[in-house]
C-alpha cells in the first residue's frame, strides 16, 4: 500500500500524496529550492574535480557513441 501522506523533501513537512500538486514536495517553492540546489550540486562537481587551467578538450559527453 501506498503512504497516504509524504514528507516534503525540502523541508520535511508532510502533505497528502493523493490530490498534491507539487508532490513530492508540499508547495512550488520547495519543489524549486530542490531543483536549485540539484543543479547547483551538479554543476560543483566537475567544478571541484577539474583542477583551474588543466581542462582537457576531449570528446563530446553530449554526443552518443558511434555503433
Ligand atoms: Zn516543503
Amino acid at each position: 500500500m501506498s503512504p497516504a501522506t509524504v514528507s516534503c523533501p525540502t523541508c520535511g513537512r508532510e502533505l497528502e500524496w493523493v490530490g498534491a500538486p507539487f508532490r513530492p514536495f508540499c508547495s512550488e517553492r520547495c519543489r524549486l529550492i530542490d531543483l536549485g540546489a540539484w543543479f547547483s550540486e551538479q554543476r560543483a562537481i566537475p567544478d571541484e574535480s577539474t583542477p583551474a587551467g588543466a581542462a582537457p578538450a576531449e570528446a563530446d559527453p553530449t554526443e552518443p557513441p558511434p555503433k
